[in-house]
């Protein structure tokens, strides 16, 4: 297997009001292409900045980001506008969806802006509903954005993040907002997108959510603390129920 994200030495500091604040501190790590890595730990330690500064949404400080064999860290703004409108998928919590469009005119969006994509319209459109009837949401393609529910806006974002066909997606507590239900259904998407090829990178809070993961990361203070591996994951519900509970034991080892 070949990486799909190698991060080496990063370093990420802020300055607010002339106080330095170093967020990630050389931080290495590298993702295989068909992983599906979770990223934990306290609150401000850094993942929300590693996602963002991995995928090129915010700059480093020093370090590199080697994504699919190219420094991204060192590309034309230009460049790296294209590399992570075709190559890479983003689902945040704040799903920014734009209001004056349909959900489905939202979903294809991404795909309308990207000049790699040599799809008609037709195609693009018929794409989209394809994965909004994968998703099971295909019944709200019309709708405008605030006609939805937050789980069903969630699976949206997933359709649009999927629209181009990522090498690799990225999520920010994706299952954040949600109940244990839509969480639960949500997870079962991604674990299907990532069955099919595509790497993810997920923070989290939620262990049942990390647990369906095939690597959990333990961030603390802009470092990785520790990493644990998980067996191949089988729809087993007492299998799934000892994942969850051999995963929260490591991660009160690791202070969670
Ligand atoms: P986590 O996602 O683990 O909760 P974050 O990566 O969001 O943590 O934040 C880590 C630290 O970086 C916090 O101290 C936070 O205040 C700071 N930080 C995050 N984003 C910014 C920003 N855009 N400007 C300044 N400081 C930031
Ligand atoms: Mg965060």
């Amino acid at each position: 297997m070949e990486n799909i994200l190698e991060i080496k030495d990063l370093c990420k500091t802020y300055i607010v009001n002339k106080n330095q604040n170093n967020v990630l501190k050389n931080l290495n790590l590298l993702i295989q292409e068909g992983e599906m890595v979770a990223v934990m730990g306290p609150s401000g330690s850094g993942k929300s900045t590693l996602l963002y500064t991995a995928s090129g949404m915010e700059n480093l400080t020093a370090g590199e980001v080697i994504f699919g064999g190219r420094d991204i860290s060192n590309v034309k703004p230009n460049e790296l506008a294209d590399i992570r409108l075709d190559e890479m998928g983003f689902i945040f919590q704040q799903m920014y969806m734009l209001k004056n469009l349909t959900v489905l005119d939202n979903v294809i969006l991404p795909a309308s802006q990207s000049k790699k994509s040599k799809e008609s319209r037709k195609e693009i459109t018929a794409r989209g509903l394809d994965l909004m009837r994968k998703l099971g949401i295909v019944e709200i393609a019309n709708n405008d954005i605030n006609e939805v529910s937050g789980g069903q806006l969630q699976r949206a974002c997933i359709c649009r993040s999927l629209i181009n066909r990522p090498k690799m997606i990225f999520a920010d507590e994706p299952t954040g907002a949600l109940n244990r239900n839509s969480s639960e259904e949500v997870m079962n998407e991604l674990r299907k997108i990532n069955e099919e090829g595509t790497a993810i990178m997920l923070v989290t809070h939620d262990v049942r959510v990390a647990a369906k993961c095939s690597r959990v990361l333990y961030i603390v203070d802009g470092n990785i603390k520790g990493e644990y591996n998980l067996d191949n994951y089988t729809d087993n519900a007492k299998e799934i129920r000892q994942r969850e509970i051999t995963l929260n034991k490591w991660l009160i080892d690791m202070g969670w």
